[in-house]
């Protein structure tokens, strides 16, 4: 006859039950608490390098799902100017081909996570949105340069180090 007939197993399992009451929380209370992405994440926008970029449309034709339109003219050193650059991010699977794709490091995957929007036309983002800026930190996907300076990702396990 086994043991757990003898209510061994319940035992077992309500042990087990009260060793997790007396573990401290690992959720987090998210807005109020934010934790650091990881420094490749492909977060849902795009963070365009205006002064890189060469209008050459790699990224545009690597882009799986054409979400990537750039129209340009050309500029009086038989250069291109963009005219246009948008993304609509709607449409966008964060497969970063495009990232990887642009040979001039113009473009980047962004590191933010929290652009929800109610209207899909808000999620189109134009040459003024994508535009590298102080506000718009780029992620270290595909580029390894960058990925060096950004902050470590907090684990869970470092719960206690993140700052409220
Ligand atoms: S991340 Fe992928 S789907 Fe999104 S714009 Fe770039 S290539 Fe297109
Ligand atoms: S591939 Fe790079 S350089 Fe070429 S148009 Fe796209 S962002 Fe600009």
């Amino acid at each position: 006859m086994k043991f757990e007939h003898y209510g061994i197993g319940i035992a077992k399992g309500m042990a087990l039950t009260f060793k997790h009451l007396f573990r401290k929380p690992i959720t987090t209370q998210y807005p109020e608490e934010r934790l650091t992405v990881s420094r490749r994440t492909r977060g849902n926008e795009l963070v365009w390098d205006k002064e890189r970029c060469t209008g050459c449309a790699t990224c545009a034709k690597s882009c799986p799902e054409g979400c990537i339109e750039i129209i340009t003219s050309r500029g009086e050193e038989n250069n291109y100017i963009v005219d246009k650059f948008e993304v609509d991010m709607g449409r966008c699977i964060f497969c970063g081909l495009c990232v990887e794709a642009c040979p001039f490091e113009a473009l980047f995957m962004g590191y933010a996570y929290e652009r929800a929007r109610y209207r899909r036309q808000e999620l189109v983002m134009d040459k003024e949105a994508l535009l590298l800026s102080g506000e718009r930190q780029p992620s270290g996907y595909a580029r390894p340069k960058i990925e060096a300076g950004l902050p470590r990702q907090t684990l869970l396990l470092d719960r206690d180090k993140v700052k409220k």
